[in-house]
């Protein structure tokens, strides 16, 4: 029988932190309820503002630990001396339930869900310019000097790896690489296959 359906991947935000990652997938957010955004596990300590079970699960070693043991995370990575991870059962359940859904993650992770699930669409935002990117992390001012420079040199590390990715969407303002996004991923949704 001729059907139309859609299909929804998973996609992942990566690029360097300062390069506003949370800032345009919150306003991705905005723009469209209906996607599904991951909440990662961490055991980095809250900063300011952050919200235990919205911006993060805040766990510790032990307990993070445990859930990579026993494979409750869809990936997992080490970042600026601190544990990351995606607890797989919502975005599972998200995708499942036909909704699209998104994960912001660094490159490790980023290179894992490509291992496991080579159909999930991969994003790096990057900066404007490399300068533009040392200014956002050193006026962010929320982390120490030793913090914003193992943080440099992650972020060279990552932009390097664009390559790897599947498509590239500059940052120069949140609202325009927020609408890219989107297009990216309904252009996706709105495809249609024969069944
Ligand atoms: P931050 O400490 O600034 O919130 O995040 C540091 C880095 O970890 C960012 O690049 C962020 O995207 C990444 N990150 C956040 N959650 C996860 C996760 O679940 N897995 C991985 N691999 N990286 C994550």
């Amino acid at each position: 029988m001729a059907g139309k359906q859609s299909r929804h991947r998973l996609t992942v935000v990566s690029g360097p932190s300062g390069v506003g990652k949370s800032s345009v997938v919150g306003e991705l957010r905005r723009l469209n309820p209906e996607i599904y955004f991951s909440v990662s596990v961490t055991t980095r300590a809250p900063r300011p503002g952050e919200v235990d079970g919205r911006h993060y699960h805040f766990v510790d070693r032990a307990r993070f630990q445990e859930m990579a043991a026993r494979g409750d995370l869809l990936e997992h990575a080490e970042f600026a001396g601190n544990r990351y991870g995606t607890p797989r059962a919502p975005v599972e359940e998200a995708l499942r339930a036909g909704r699209p859904a998104v994960l912001e993650i660094e490159l490790q992770g980023a290179r894992q869900v490509r291992a496991a699930m080579p159909d999930a669409r991969l994003v790096m935002l990057v900066p404007p310019s490399w300068g533009e990117l040392v200014g956002r992390l050193t006026g962010r001012g929320t982390e120490q000097d030793d913090a914003v420079r193992a943080r440099l040199v992650e972020a060279e590390r990552e932009l390097a790896a664009a390559g790897e990715f599947d498509t590239t969407v500059v940052n120069a303002d949140v609202r325009v690489a927020a609408r890219e996004l989107l297009d990216l991923m309904t252009g996706e949704d709105f495809q249609t296959v024969d069944v």
